[in-house]
């Protein structure tokens, strides 16, 4: 096969080959903004309003000329203004209303005072005990967002904020991609369903929650196409199921170079392979493709290489797939308070336990580690990524670390 006599690509040259590959081809669709939570902003949005909307104020209080200060500080009070409710009336010199928080200031007044730092005098007036300054306690129209600005970009992921955003807009629904339609699948002979009895020789399918739980945060419409056994005729016809019903299909296991893994050479027969193999650890087997129009993402079995690659690899590709704009994620800099060994050749995602010090950042290895181990991940709070040339990292050392996303929690 020619694919196999090609050299293995760094884990930078995977990714960027698979941004390279992948783009949007999901329709737009308008939904309303309680159902928009998770989905992908399809088009920019231009602010048809400035906010505050008016000049109002801050504090409960009272309102008055700035200019008037220098005169009296004692100001007759003419009237009110609440939320919902401006001041309609004239407005006369040496004059203050009562106003609350959020309500409109009218245009003369220019001050607001606290309610707590006034006295009011048996004639009703109002008696400034303070020494306020000019446009004190006051929000000025358009100081939030002015009118026609880009508020929302296409490409971002509408969380509560941008949702709320949007509505202090006054949008009533968005513009998003339809979801990204995405299979997950399990092989290998050794995998049994959870509840079910584990014979000789047999392990339960653990990935196939993990992949699907972790997809499910990506907002796809996921569809489980349960576990397929390592024979290759089984293995053709649910890929070819998955590339007519699915936009991406992610499978895990049967990906290397044992007598038992099929998925490469039925992805080679159906399809077509764009890399396999990538110098990155966890997760050197995985593989890369296309089944007619479905993207396929071939995750190795190790339950810590299915997740890394998923996240590290596979991750990036299905965003920009459902229109996400990408995000490198963040780097900090942490110091190496216990060794992480590591050989030279490949880029090396380890686990790492955070810790602060004397307010240092510190890092070390989880105690267990092992791609075969969930466990592991779990009680890691971060990745750090080990250079493809770099050896041990010593006590003492700095290296970066990453924090592990909210996606993979
Ligand atoms: P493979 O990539 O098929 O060679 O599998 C590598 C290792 O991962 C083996 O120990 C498998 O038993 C294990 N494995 C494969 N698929 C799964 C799965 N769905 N859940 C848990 N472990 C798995
Ligand atoms: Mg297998």
């Amino acid at each position: 096969m020619p694919q196999e006599k090609k050299p293995m690509l760094s884990f930078q040259q995977a990714l960027a080959q698979l941004l390279e590959a992948v783009s949007c081809h999901q329709q737009v669709q308008h939904v309303p903004l309680s159902q928009a939570l998770g989905r992908v902003l399809a088009e920019d949005m231009q602010s048809p309003l400035q906010i505050p909307a008016y000049t109002n104020a801050a504090m409960d209080g009272y309102a008055f000329c700035y200019a008037d200060v220098a005169s009296s500080k004692t100001f007759q009070l003419i009237g009110q203004s609440l939320a919902g409710h401006p001041y309609q009336g004239e407005l006369t010199p040496g004059c203050c209303i009562r106003i609350m928080t959020g309500a409109k200031l009218p245009p003369g007044l220019d001050t607001v005072v606290m309610q707590e730092q006034v006295k009011l005098t048996e004639e009703g007036k109002v008696q400034l005990c303070t020494e306020p300054q000019m446009g004190e306690h006051v929000r000025l129209a358009g100081s939030e967002i002015a009118k026609e600005a880009t508020v929302l970009r296409r490409g971002e992921r509408l969380g509560p904020l941008q949702l709320g955003l949007a509505a202090t807009l006054g949008f009533a629904e968005l513009p998003v991609y339809q979801r990204l339609k995405v299979g997950v699948m399990s092989t290998g002979d050794e995998l049994v369903a959870p509840g079910l009895v584990l014979g000789d020789g047999q392990l339960y399918d653990s990935n196939r929650f993990v992949i699907g739980a972790m997809l499910q945060r990506l907002d796809v419409e996921l569809v489980d196409y349960g576990w397929i056994a390592d024979d290759p005729v089984l293995l053709k016809a649910a890929f070819d199921q998955a590339a007519s019903e699915v936009d991406a299909l992610v499978t895990s296991g049967g990906v290397s170079v044992g007598d038992a893994d099929y998925t490469r050479q039925v992805l080679l027969e159906l399809g077509q392979v764009n890399f396999w193999q990538v110098a990155m650890k966890p997760g050197k087997p995985f593989a890369f493709g296309k089944l007619g129009h479905c993207w396929f993402f071939g995750l190795p079995g190790n339950p810590v290489s299915a997740v890394m690659t998923l996240d590290q690899l596979a991750q990036p590709a299905l965003r920009k797939l459902a229109g996400e704009t990408c995000k490198t994620p963040l780097q900090l800099p942490a110091l190496v308070s216990r060794k992480f060994r590591k050989k030279p050749g490949r880029l090396d995602f380890q686990r790492g336990v955070l810790s602060m010090t004397d307010g240092q950042l510190q890092v070390a290895p989880v105690a267990i580690d092992s791609s075969g181990m969930l466990s592991s991940l779990l009680a890691a709070d971060c990745l750090v990524p080990l250079a493809l040339e770099s050896a041990d990292i010593e006590a003492g050392e700095r290296v970066q670390v990453q924090l592990l996303s909210d996606w993979l929690r």
